[in-house]
C-alpha cells in the first residue's frame, strides 16, 4: 500500500520556489534598480546578461530575445527562410520547433528520431532529404536539431550533412542550456543555438525570454536588427522586415541573479539523474548517455515497455504524491495544425514509427536541482511499484 503522503513535503515536477528563496534578496535589489532606472526595454541589464551568457557558454556572441520561439524565428528570418523552403526537424519535439517555419511560409519536413537518444535520426534525415531533392518541389534550406530533454543532438553528423548540402544548421537548445558535446557547450555547435528562458527550462526567468548564441559576428548583428523591427544604425532606419522580439530588462535582471547558480544546479541535476539511473536502469529505458555528451537534464524521461505499463506507473506515482508528465503525447505530424503540411511536404512520405511509439511509452519524472535524496528515493519507489 502507498504510504500516507500527506505528511511528506510535496515533490514538484519542476521547482521555481526553492531556488528563489536562495536569491530573493538579490532579485529584490536587481528589480528595484530596474524600477528606479525606468529603462524597461533595452536597459543595461540586457547587455550585461548577454555578455554573461556568452561567457558561460563559451561563445563569441549572445543576443537576448523575447522567447525561445522568437529566437528560432529570428534565426530563420536571418537565413531568409520562407515560401518553397524545406526545414527538416524532428517529429518528436515541442510544437514551437515546427510552428516557426510555417509562420514564415516554409514547409517543415518531419524526421524520425533515434529510439535511444530521442534526438534526430541522422539516417532518416538523409533519406527524407533525398526524397525532397528527388521531388524537386521544395529547396532544402535548414535542419533544426533539438537537444531533447537536455541531451545534445548528434551535431557532428548534422553539421556534416548541412555543410554538404548548403543548409543552415540551427540548434533548438530550448531544453538544454548548459549541456555540452565534445567538451564544447551548446552554442558552439550549429550556426546558432536558440535558448528559452521559460520558467521551467534549465535557466528560467519569471515570464518569457530567450536568446541566440552564435560565433558569427555578422549573424549576431543581423539578429540584433531583426529583434528590433529590422533597424539599421539608427533607430529610425529600417533595413529589413523584422519583429518586436526583445528580451525585457526585468527578465534580464532576474536571469543575472540566477546565472551564478547554474553550474551548481547542472551538477545537482546530474546527481538526481544518476540516482534515478542507478535504481531504474535495466528495469526501464533510462536517458541515453552517448560518449562525449553531457546532458543538461532539462527533463528526465523514462521509456516504458508499452502504453499499459506507462499507465500503471503513472497511477502508482499519482497514488504516492509523485507528479509525472508526458512529453509529448502526440508526434507533430499527427497534430491537427501540422497534418496538412506533413502530407504536402513529401508525397507518400515514409512513416515515423519511432516518434509514434515514444509518444505512447515516454514518461517524465520530477527533475530539478533541489530534489533531496529522500524525494529521489520516493520517486524511485513509486516508479518501481508501478512496473
Ligand atoms: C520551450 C521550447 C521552445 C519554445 O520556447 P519558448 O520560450 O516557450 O518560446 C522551443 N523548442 C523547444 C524544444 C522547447 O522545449
Amino acid at each position: 500500500m502507498p504510504q500516507d503522503t500527506a505528511a511528506l513535503p510535496p515533490i514538484g515536477l519542476f521547482d521555481v520556489r526553492a531556488q528563489q528563496a536562495l536569491i530573493r534578496p538579490e532579485i529584490d535589489r536587481r528589480l528595484a534598480a530596474v524600477l528606479d532606472s525606468g529603462r524597461f526595454v533595452q536597459g543595461p541589464e540586457v547587455e550585461e546578461l548577454e555578455r554573461a551568457l556568452a561567457t558561460f557558454a563559451g561563445t563569441a556572441h549572445c543576443v537576448g530575445v523575447s522567447s525561445g520561439t522568437d529566437a528560432l524565428q529570428i534565426a530563420m528570418m536571418a537565413e531568409g527562410i520562407g515560401r518553397g523552403d524545406a526545414v527538416f526537424l524532428p517529429a518528436f519535439t515541442y510544437t514551437a520547433t515546427a510552428e516557426v517555419p510555417l509562420v514564415l511560409g516554409a514547409t517543415p519536413v518531419f524526421v524520425d528520431v533515434d529510439p535511444v537518444t530521442f534526438n534526430l535520426d541522422v539516417e532518416d534525415l538523409r533519406r527524407r532529404l533525398a526524397l525532397v531533392k528527388a521531388e524537386g518541389k521544395l529547396r532544402p534550406r535548414a535542419v533544426v536539431g533539438v537537444d531533447l530533454f537536455g541531451l545534445p543532438a548528434d551535431w557532428p553528423a548534422i553539421e556534416a550533412i548541412c555543410a554538404e548540402e548548403g543548409m543552415f544548421a540551427l540548434d533548438d537548445a530550448a531544453q538544454a542550456f548548459g549541456a555540452a558535446l565534445g567538451g564544447k557547450r551548446l552554442g558552439n555547435w550549429a550556426g546558432a543555438a536558440a535558448l528559452s528562458f521559460y520558467p521551467t527550462k534549465t535557466l528560467g526567468c519569471y515570464g518569457d525570454g530567450g536568446a541566440l548564441l552564435t560565433n558569427d559576428a555578422d549573424k549576431a548583428d543581423l539578429y540584433r536588427s531583426l529583434r528590433t523591427h529590422g533597424e539599421g544604425k539608427t533607430r529610425y532606419e529600417v533595413m529589413r522586415t523584422g519583429m518586436n522580439g526583445r528580451l525585457d530588462t526585468i527578465q534580464a535582471a532576474i536571469l543575472l541573479c540566477k546565472l551564478p547558480l547554474m553550474e551548481d544546479e547542472l551538477a545537482a541535476r546530474a546527481r538526481v539523474a544518476a540516482g534515478y539511473d542507478a535504481a531504474l536502469s535495466g528495469k526501464v529505458q533510462t536517458p541515453a548517455r552517448p560518449e562525449g555528451a553531457e546532458s543538461a537534464y532539462g527533463l528526465y524521461s523514462i521509456l516504458l515497455a508499452d502504453e499499459a505499463q506507462r499507465g500503471r506507473v503513472q497511477e502508482a506515482c499519482k497514488a504516492r504524491g509523485v507528479p509525472t508528465a508526458v512529453y509529448y503525447p502526440l508526434p507533430l505530424h499527427h497534430q491537427p495544425a501540422y497534418r496538412e503540411a506533413h502530407a504536402g511536404a513529401i508525397a507518400g512520405a515514409p512513416p515515423l514509427p519511432v516518434s509514434e511509439a515514444l509518444c505512447k511509452r515516454i514518461l517524465a519524472l520530477p527533475m530539478h536541482p533541489y530534489l533531496d535524496d529522500a524525494q529521489v528515493a520516493r520517486v524511485k519507489e513509486a516508479v518501481l511499484a508501478g512496473l
